[in-house]
C-alpha cells in the first residue's frame, strides 16, 4: 500500500512554484498577488485562510487578507469584490466559504471576475471545465489530480466512483476523471445522497473519491482489494481527550480500508494540503494570463 502523502506531493508543487516566482522577480516583475476574504470568524475557515496566506508567503506570492464582520450586509462584500476586480495589482480573489446566512453564496461567486476566480467556482469557469477548455480547476479536484500525477496513479480505463456531487468537489472531480487527458479517461460513476446500492457500486471502484462529509463512512467491506482511495472529507469530531477538544476525521475509516487499498490518502495530511497546491497553481496561472494581457 502506498500512502499518498500530501506533504510530499504538495512540497514538490510548491518548490516548482517557488522557482518560477524567483525567476519572475529576477526579471524585474512583481510577484503574483492573492486576495483572500474571510467573513466572520468560523474556526475551520480561520485555519484554512491562515494556511493559504502562509503558503503564499512561503513561495514568494504577495497575499492580502481582508477581514469582514459576520454581520455585514451582502452589498458590503459585493463592493469589496468589485474593488478587488478593478485592482490591477491583484491576480486572484478567494472568498472563504461558507458565508453568513444573510449573504447569498452564488451571488458572491458570480461577482468575482472570472479572470481572477482562482477557486474556479464561477459559472464561466465551471462551464469551461465541462467543455475541456483551459480554465481554473476548483482547487480540491485540481489538487487531487496533482496528487495522482505525482504518485503516477494510472487512471486510463479505470472505473472511478465519486461519492458526492457538490460544485466544489464531487462534480468537477467526476468531470476531470472522465476527461480525455493524461489524468482522466476513467469511466466515472457519480454517487450522491439518493444513490441506491452505494456499497455495491463502491465495490466496483478501481478508484474511490469520498467527498460526502460523513466521518468514516467508507468501510473496508465497501472497498475492493487494490482500490485507490482518495479521502476528501474533513469533519471536526468532538473528542474531549484531544487538545483542541476535537479531531479531524476523513470520510474513510482509514485503519480498516488502508490494508485493502493499493494507495490511500490520509486525513489530515492528504487532500487538504493538495488543495492549497491547486490554489497556488491557479493563482500563478491567473497572474500569467493577466500579465500576457498587459504586455
Ligand atoms: P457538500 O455537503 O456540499 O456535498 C456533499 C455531497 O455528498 C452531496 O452531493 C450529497 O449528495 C453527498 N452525500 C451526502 N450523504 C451521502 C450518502 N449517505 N451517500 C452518498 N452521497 C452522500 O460537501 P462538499 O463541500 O463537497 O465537501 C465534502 C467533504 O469534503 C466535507 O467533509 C468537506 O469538509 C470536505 N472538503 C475538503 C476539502 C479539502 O481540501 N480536503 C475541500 C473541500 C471540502
Amino acid at each position: 500500500m502506498i500512502l499518498l502523502d500530501g506533504k510530499i506531493a504538495s512540497l514538490s508543487v510548491k518548490n516548482e512554484l517557488k522557482e518560477e516566482v524567483s525567476k519572475i522577480i529576477l526579471s524585474g516583475k512583481r510577484p503574483p498577488h492573492l486576495a483572500v476574504i474571510i467573513v466572520g470568524n468560523n474556526g475551520a475557515s480561520e485555519t484554512y485562510v491562515a494556511s493559504k496566506v502562509k503558503n503564499c508567503e512561503e513561495i514568494g506570492f504577495t497575499s492580502t487578507l481582508i477581514r469582514l464582520d459576520a454581520t455585514i450586509e451582502e452589498v458590503v462584500l459585493l463592493d469589496k469584490i468589485n474593488e478587488l476586480n478593478n485592482n490591477k495589482g491583484i491576480d486572484g480573489i478567494l472568498v472563504q466559504l461558507p458565508l453568513p446566512k444573510q449573504i447569498k453564496e452564488q451571488k458572491v461567486i458570480e461577482a468575482i471576475d472570472p479572470a481572477k476566480d482562482v477557486d474556479g467556482f464561477h459559472p464561466v469557469n465551471a462551464g469551461k471545465l465541462v467543455q475541456g477548455l483551459s480554465t481554473f480547476i476548483p482547487a480540491t479536484p485540481y489538487g487531487i489530480m496533482l496528487m495522482l500525477q505525482y504518485y503516477q496513479i494510472e487512471t486510463k480505463g479505470k472505473h472511478a466512483i465519486v461519492i458526492g456531487r457538490s460544485n466544489i468537489v464531487g462534480r468537477p472531480m467526476s468531470i476531470l476523471l472522465s476527461s480525455n487527458n493524461s489524468y482522466g479517461n476513467c469511466t466515472v460513476t457519480i454517487c450522491h445522497s439518493h444513490t441506491k446500492n452505494l456499497k455495491e457500486l463502491c465495490l466496483q471502484g478501481d478508484i474511490i473519491v469520498a467527498a460526502l462529509g460523513k466521518p468514516e463512512f467508507v468501510k473496508a467491506d465497501m472497498v475492493k482489494e487494490g482500490a485507490v482511495i482518495i479521502d476528501v472529507g474533513i469533519t471536526r469530531v468532538e473528542d474531549a481527550s484531544a487538545k483542541k477538544g476535537f479531531r479531524i476525521k476523513g470520510d474513510v475509516t482509514f485503519d480498516e480500508v488502508a490494508p485493502k487499498s493499493s494507495a490511500i490518502t490520509p486525513v489530515p495530511g492528504g487532500v487538504g494540503l493538495m488543495t492549497i497546491a491547486g490554489l497556488l497553481k491557479n493563482t500563478l496561472q491567473a497572474y500569467r494570463n493577466r500579465m500576457l494581457d498587459v504586455e
